[in-house]
Parts: C-alpha cells; sequence; structure tokens
C-alpha cells in the first residue's frame, strides 16, 4: 500500500487519484488510512514488550477520520487546546490517554481536562502549576501533572520548529526541575505523575532525541532519590520524515535510542509523535488554472494556495510535486522549469519553486508529503473556502470533510445598521 504510479495515473492505495478529483474537486486532501496504520504500528512493534504509549499530537492532522482511526488502534493524543480534545472525545479518543501540553492553558481549559479526567497536564512553568492547584482544588480534583524541562538540547533543525534551547519559550529549565518538581508536590490538588520533553520536529537522527531523553532519565533519577517516584516518562515527538532525499532515520532507531537510554528505568515510556504518523499519508490534490510563461521562468498557477499549505510561504519547506498522469517516455524534453503558485496575493504564495513540469492547463498535480501541518495549519486568508478532505481506504473513498462554501466563511459576521 502507497502512493505510486498504476497504468501511468497516480494512486493512493487502489484508488486513482484522477476519480477523487472527478467526484469531489480541487483542492483537495487525500490521506491513505493504511499508511497512517502501517506509520503507528512501526511505534508499537518498535515498543513491544516495554510499558509505552504512543499519544498522537492532534495539531499535525485534528480530522477526526484521522484521529477516529489512530484511537481505534489504541492510540492516545497529545493536545494543545481545549478544541483538540473536544475533537478526540469526538472521534471516540480514550481521553484517560490524553496528554496535555501548551504554554497558555487557560483557566477553562484547565477545568475542562480536569472533569475529562485526562492522563497528564505537561506544566511549562511556574505560573501555571499555581493555576493548576488552584483550579483543582476549586473542584475537588487531583491534577495529574509533569514538567516539560527543556533539555537544552538543540535538534538541529529550522530554527521555527526547534522548540528545547533555552532561548525558546517551551518548558522550564533543567536546573529548575528538582526545586519545581518539590514544590508541585507539597501544593494542593496536585499529583505528580510523570516528566517530558519536545525539543523540535523534523529531527533525521536520533543523536539529539537520545540526549534529551539521557537527560530526562538522569532527573527522574534524582526525582526518585528525593522521594519523587514518577509514572511516565515522555519523550516527546519530533521524528522527521523524508520530504526530498534528506537522510532520515526510520522511526524504529528513535523508539529504540529513547528505550536505550531508559534502561533500567520502568515507567511508562510515553511518545508525542504527530508529523511522522500522517505527513508521508497525505498528498494535496490541486488543478493547474494557468500556464504563465515568464521571462526568466514559467509559472504554474494552480487552485491551491499558501492559505491551504502554508509550509512553504512559513518555513521555506521543500515539498515534491507530482503530475497526477505520469509524463509519457520521451515527453522529457517537454518539461520547463516552473515555479507553482497559487492564486493568493501575496509573493509568499508558493508551494515549490524550481521544478522540471510538463503540465498543461486543467492538468493535474499531487503536492506530496502533506499529510502533516497542511489542513490544520490552513486559513480562509483571501475569502478561500477550505480544501475538501479525503480518506482511501483500500478501494473506498471517504469524503472526510466536506469543501466549505463561501456562505459559512462570513456567516459569523453582521453589519450594524449604523456604521
Ligand atoms: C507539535 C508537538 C509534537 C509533535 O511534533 P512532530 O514534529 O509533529 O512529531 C509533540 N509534542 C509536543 C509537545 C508538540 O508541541
Amino acid at each position: 500500500m502507497s502512493i505510486a504510479y498504476r497504468n501511468g495515473a497516480l494512486h493512493v492505495e487502489h484508488v486513482a487519484l484522477e476519480d477523487i478529483a472527478r467526484q469531489h474537486g480541487t483542492p483537495c486532501y487525500v490521506y491513505s488510512s493504511a499508511l497512517i496504520r502501517a506509520a503507528y504500528l512501526e511505534y508499537t512493534e518498535a515498543l513491544a514488550g516495554r510499558n509505552g504509549l504512543v499519544c498522537y499530537s492532534v495539531k499535525a492532522n485534528s480530522n477526526l477520520a484521522v484521529l477516529a482511526l489512530l484511537a481505534r488502534l489504541g492510540s492516545g493524543f497529545d493536545i494543545v487546546s481545549g478544541g483538540e480534545l473536544a475533537r478526540v472525545i469526538a472521534a471516540g479518543g480514550d481521553a484517560r490517554k490524553v496528554v496535555f501540553s501548551g504554554v497558555g492553558k487557560s483557566e477553562a481549559e484547565i477545568e475542562q481536562v480536569l472533569r475529562a479526567r485526562i492522563l497528564c497536564l505537561n506544566l511549562e512553568s511556574e505560573a501555571e502549576l499555581a493555576r493548576v492547584s488552584r483550579v483543582a482544588s476549586r473542584l475537588g480534583l487531583r491534577a495529574p501533572v509533569a514538567f516539560r524541562v527543556n533539555p537544552d538540547v538543540d535538534p538541529n533543525t529550522h530554527p521555527y520548529i526547534s522548540t528545547g534551547l533555552k532561548q525558546n519559550k517551551f518548558g522550564v529549565a533543567h536546573e529548575d526541575a528538582e526545586r519545581l518538581y518539590r514544590e508541585a508536590a507539597a501544593l494542593p490538588g496536585i499529583e505528580v505523575v510523570g516528566i517530558g520533553c519536545h525539543i523540535g520536529s523534523l529531527m533525521g537522527d536520533t543523536g539529539p532525541y537520545v540526549e534529551a531523553t539521557e537527560r530526562l532519565a538522569d532527573l527522574a533519577r534524582r526525582l526518585e532519590h528525593a522521594g519523587i517516584r514518577l509514572q511516565h516518562i515522555d519523550v516527546g515527538g519530533g521524528v522527521g520524515i523524508r520530504y526530498r532525499d534528506e537522510t532520515q532515520k526510520p522511526i524504529r532507531d528513535f523508539v529504540e535510542g529513547a528505550l536505550g537510554a531508559l534502561a533500567g528505568r520502568t515507567e511508562q515510556v510515553v511518545f508525542d509523535p504527530g508529523r511522522s504518523l500522517v505527513g508521508n499519508a497525505g498528498v494535496l490534490l490541486t488543478r493547474v488554472e494557468y500556464v504563465k510563461p515568464g521571462d526568466t521562468k514559467n509559472f504554474l498557477v494552480v487552485d491551491a494556495a499558501m492559505n491551504d499549505l502554508q509550509r512553504p510561504a512559513l518555513y521555506d519547506a521543500w515539498h515534491d510535486v507530482r503530475p497526477v498522469r505520469a509524463p509519457l517516455a520521451g515527453a522529457a524534453g517537454a518539461a520547463t522549469v516552473c515555479d507553482v503558485v497559487g492564486p493568493v496575493c501575496e509573493s509568499a504564495d508558493f508551494l515549490a519553486k524550481d521544478r522540471a513540469l510538463a503540465a498543461s492547463e486543467g492538468d493535474l498535480l499531487a503536492v506530496m508529503s502533506a499529510g502533516a501541518y497542511g489542513m490544520s495549519m490552513s486559513s480562509n486568508y483571501n475569502t478561500r473556502p477550505r480544501a475538501a478532505e479525503v480518506m482511501v481506504a483500500g478501494h473506498r473513498i471517504h469524503l472526510v470533510r466536506k469543501r466549505e462554501r463561501v456562505e459559512d466563511l462570513y456567516a459569523l459576521e453582521s453589519v450594524p445598521n449604523e456604521l
């Protein structure tokens, strides 16, 4: 099961992307349930025999069908808002397998997750500890907490997605952790259950991941000496995927590396992967509106834009772009170097630059590796209704989010009588 050409047509599992475009139009996100399942099983198989839990990071792709698929496989969830918890529950996920991360948890969100009896709140500051203690005491509940510790390890990735350095806003400093744990253990309404970290995204190699895990293990040991016993160690997410030709260690190596760093420890090991579960399981299907030749380069203007897939504009990210109909042998000479751009009125509105493509008006293109941080980061900029989303399962095509209608976009707005 994969995303590949068959008889000259690009398929997701057994379904031709042309058929999806005919049924549901473009732009359209298409996900492979088999590829998501396979990536999840890579984690659980590497964890076999160890007390472990995979908590899928919902923000990577929060479509209910994606969440339901993972929930049925036994996955837990890593959320960063009360809204994401509502999604997890709506999709049939188990609140007792939910960890809540993020630097700005509101009182209302803390109350919501405590009432739902989630597994753990990952705290990121002393002020947050005080607030959680207050809310839990008011509700007569005990809040299960961990600190997200900043191990000050450089994941060697893009500065916007590195989160474990001292200059980042995330986590508490390694050297403050012991003091904060003692303080937490003495507070009403607080039950210390774990420790966590997340050093950043898109790691190709296991070195920084293992190093960060070793620092967590070291802290867990010190806390144990101080009489604080933990139930779990959360080693975070951040395992990369191959977008182009990067060297990328497989998921198994990351899991084994983390387990190695935790050898001899008996706490449950929690992983919170996002991108590595869904990134390469999705494509953004788009149609060429115009071919616009230029003096220095040509442009393919397509019907998807930066509001649909923001990663190129935001991170200068590289996504492969493939023709849905494979070019005929010998037609390679017809390819020209083009930028693939959208209709949005920004120069940053591009999906790909300097690609050799032989596309004409009306042709379909697939923007690859778009399953993570694609739809979930999309917007309605330029009053563009968000794309439809489709989940493929074998031969079946499931529409899992309807294309938005323009009326939906201003349904919450009103015009005062007097202006
Ligand atoms: C975003 C995030 C993740 C997932 O990161 P990926 O790079 O998508 O694996 C995991 N944990 C936390 C706390 C996050 O914020």
